[in-house]
């Protein structure tokens, strides 16, 4: 997302009007895109990450923590750089262009920071990506104060709880309603409001949040939360609390920001042409729910610590703009509603498909939601095939929810805002990305989302580079990940599970080798395509080749655990070649794609040190950042094992994590 636009947003009442009318000029900015561009091709790796921060400050007086509210102030210093650049652009003067760029988050407690400039394809650029990032946080700390600091925290641990935020403010507002987040807490750009207000009213309800409470030896049980103003009469909303919405035993939440609050971290891959991008956006899918459990860094919500390790869910409840008829409470029906499995904020429901020669239609096993005309309307006169005008008439079942008075009439052959009003309000876990236009030069374009954020550099710059180094692997040795739709989801709610990463198994694919793999040099480059070459003597496959008539598509699939997905499976002796090839694990997989590679040596292990960390957090060696929080908070001496996260606890927790970033090094 750019800068932001500004306008006046419209509320609820007006907006509806005008969904048609932004889904059906949303589609004819589609498809002037798409057939100018749909053949551009040989764009080159590019990529780039995001990271969100939470800025807090510690008052070690009180022994208290808060999050520091009117960040904007703070992100127009820090967007400086860039505005300088692009005016000295505008004149024409030549200038070097930002070393980050700035954007405003949905909290106003909250900063994001991308690389100035997408990254490049050399290996070596690897390398830059950590240095990238302890940038971007020491010129954000730059503009804050001592005692304050931007801290790459997944979720705030007391968001919602007593006295969290600075200065203060009194729970509430006419937007979100909500008994724990004041409005004031909302990023103030006119969208951020609106887009709370607009989901509330659309829902015909506040958002509903439950998170089932960790329940520790001291805990309350039944667990009424004490902490809810269960009898405040100042919304319409104030009663829904005690008719049913609080659930018993769980964490109770009725706001957008305890979802959109969260920090996390993504990254954006260009592909070389669409049907790559097609390819990378179905194959990294599986592979989401297995860096999620890795990346697990969210165990505390309002004030308690829960049973959940993972924010996905969270988020997805807090902007669940669905209907009573299309979530399935009510069966009254207005207008043509339908019924909607999923919030807008999920994984993906349908694989794009590509030319691998992978995609079995049988992988998207769910009842697709879509919209049939515009569905009709991109195959017939839009010439798209069948599941990407599928994902993009999914997509279209939902009501743009801001929109701006004066963007209503736009020029479809000159702007993609239409479109890009659902595509940006659609958060899936891949996202796949429009380029901008005929004339950009930005390419097809792929968003890997459902990382956690990590507390230190080094662990962010981990895992992105794993997964840039996983897609170079897939388009190389022509991997296979393809997992059926209603696993893939499956895989998702086991991640949130409280210590996935020990407890739990994933399904993945069991042979991601269908065809002979294909092993030989990148040339030290990730975008080349490598030689296939007839070398068998290769750790993937143990030398033997690959029969594909031993692939029975039923049987594809396998629980394992993510030591195992990541580190390998042991080989277990068998006579028969199928039943042989164990799992290679998808860290030796991407070693092996760095080694057939003209790597340097020093880049190499500077590179071995990344992979390692991900290898560690499958073994458990590493622990998760979750886990981390749950030990330190378990072992201080003022919690009371009851679940309450008490102030100084929190107060030491967050000083903590901010030696631990500011060192970059995660003890463990
Ligand atoms: P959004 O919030 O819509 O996902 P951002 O602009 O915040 O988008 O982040 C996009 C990321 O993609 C950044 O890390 C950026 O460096 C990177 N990026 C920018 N241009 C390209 C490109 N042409 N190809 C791949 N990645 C890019
Ligand atoms: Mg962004
Ligand atoms: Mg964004
Ligand atoms: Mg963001
Ligand atoms: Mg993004």
């Amino acid at each position: 997302m750019g800068l932001l636009s500004l306008g006046t947003p419209l509320d609820w009442q007006e907006a509806k009007k005008h969904a048609e009318f932004i889904r059906k000029n949303g589609i004819e900015q589609f498809l002037h895109v798409y057939n100018q561009i749909k053949d551009k091709n040989r764009d080159n790796l590019l990529w780039g990450d995001e990271i969100e921060y939470l800025v807090v400050e510690l008052d070690p007086e009180a022994k208290k923590a808060r999050l520091l509210n009117e960040n904007y102030k703070i992100i127009e210093r820090l967007q400086q750089d860039e505005i300088d650049y692009l005016e000295n652009a505008e004149k024409g003067i030549k200038s070097s262009p930002p070393l980050a760029l700035w954007r405003p988050e949905y909290g106003d407690f909250m900063i994001e920071g991308t690389p100035g400039e997408p990254y490049g394809s050399n290996l070596k650029d690897l390398l830059t990506v950590e240095k990238s990032m302890q940038y971007r946080r020491n010129r954000a700390n730059s503009e804050l104060k001592k005692n304050q600091a931007a801290l790459s925290i997944t979720a705030y641990p007391k968001m919602g709880q007593g006295d969290w935020i600075s200065p203060h403010y009194e729970a509430g507002g006419k937007y979100a309603q909500s008994l724990f987040i004041p409005d004031e807490v909302i990023n103030p750009h006119p969208r951020f409001k609106t887009l709370s207000a607009n989901i509330r009213e659309r829902r015909q309800a506040k958002v509903e949040i439950n998170v089932p409470i960790f329940r520790d030896t001291n805990t309350p049980w039944p667990f009424i939360d004490p902490t809810i103003p269960w009898d405040r009469q100042k919304y319409p909303g104030d009663s829904e609390a005690k008719n049913g919405a609080a659930k018993e035993n769980h964490v109770y939440m009725d706001a957008m920001a305890f979802g959109m609050g969260c920090c996390c971290l993504q990254v954006t891959f260009q592909a070389s042409n669409v049907n790559e991008a097609r390819r990378l956006n179905d194959q990294l899918a599986p592979v989401g729910a297995i860096m999620m459990a890795l990346s697990a860094a969210s165990p505390c919500y309002r004030g308690f610590v829960t049973d959940i390790d993972c924010r996905w869910n969270v988020i997805s409840a807090a902007v669940d703009d669905r209907t009573p008829y299309e979530r399935g409470v009510s069966d009254i029906r207005q207008g043509n509603e339908r019924r909607i499995t999923k919030s807008r904020y999920a994984t993906i429901d349908s694989y794009l498909g590509s030319n691998d020669g992978f995609f079995q239609p049988e992988y998207n096993d769910v009842d697709l939601e879509y919209d049939h005309e515009i569905y009709k309307h991109l195959r017939e006169a839009g010439g798209v095939d069948e599941h990407l005008a599928r994902h993009i008439a999914h997509l279209f079942i939902r009501d743009p929810l801001v929109i701006f008075e004066e963007k209503l009439e736009l020029d479809n052959t000159a702007t993609t805002d239409h479109f890009e009003n659902l595509q940006s309000t659609n958060w899936q876990n891949m996202r796949f990305k429009l380029p901008p236009g005929p004339g950009s030069k930005i390419g097809w374009r792929v968003e890997f989302r459902p990382i956690e954020a990590q507390f230190t550099d080094f662990e962010n710059a981990a895992f992105a580079i794993f997964v840039v180094l996983l897609t170079r692997a897939i388009l190389s040795f022509d991997l296979d990940f393809y997992l059926k739709v209603t696993k893939m989801d499956e895989n998702m709610q086991r991640a949130h599970r409280r210590d996935a990463v020990n407890q739990c198994k994933f399904w993945f694919r069991k042979n991601v080798f269908p065809r002979r793999p294909v092993i030989g040099g990148g040339g030290g480059d990730l975008t080349k395509d490598s030689e296939p070459t007839k070398n068998n003597d290769n750790i993937l496959t143990n030398g033997k080749p690959v029969d594909m008539n031993d692939e029975i598509e039923q049987h594809n699939d396998q629980e394992m655990t993510l030591d195992e997905i990541i580190n390998g499976q042991q080989e277990q002796q068998s006579s028969s070649l199928s039943s042989s090839s164990h799992f290679p694990g998808l860290a030796p997989i991407v070693e092996s794609y760095l080694d057939s590679s003209n790597i340097d040596i020093i880049t190499r292990c500077q590179l071995q040190k990344y992979i390692d960390l991900i290898r560690k957090r499958a073994t458990g060696e590493s622990k998760t950042n979750a886990l981390w929080i749950r030990e330190f908070i378990a072992s201080h001496p003022d919690y009371k094992h009851d679940s309450f996260i008490p102030d100084s606890t929190n107060y030491d927790l967050l000083s903590t994590i901010n030696d631990i970033s500011a060192k970059n090094t995660f003890p463990f």
